[in-house]
């Protein structure tokens, strides 16, 4: 017996790892950055019901968090040049 389901479930979750409809592979996923679509462009596939609430807005902080505490923590090495992280804070957070 062949695991029909399971081949179904993982190229699913490729083609959502592509940004692309789970079902047919060709549409977009997401509308805008961010914001999922309402249905595929192709297929007509309901996205609708699937929520994400906050989690995109969520990782995307998450992973900007971290790079600015790398840049935060090199900057505060000592006898290192801090005029990078200084750059990088100026560039994120203008006066
Ligand atoms: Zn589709």
């Amino acid at each position: 017996m062949t695991n029909q389901a399971s081949r179904e479930v993982w190229s699913a979750m490729a083609n959502g790892l592509r940004c692309k409809c789970p079902r047919c592979g060709k549409g977009r996923l997401f509308r805008q950055y961010l914001k999922v679509a309402e249905a595929c462009d192709r297929c007509g596939l309901d996205f609708s019901h699937h929520r994400a609430d906050d989690l995109p807005a969520y990782v995307a902080i998450t992973i900007v968090g971290h790079i600015l505490v790398i840049g935060l923590m090199h900057s505060q090495m000592p006898g290192e040049d801090q005029g990078q992280a200084r750059d990088l804070l100026a560039v994120t957070f203008p006066p």
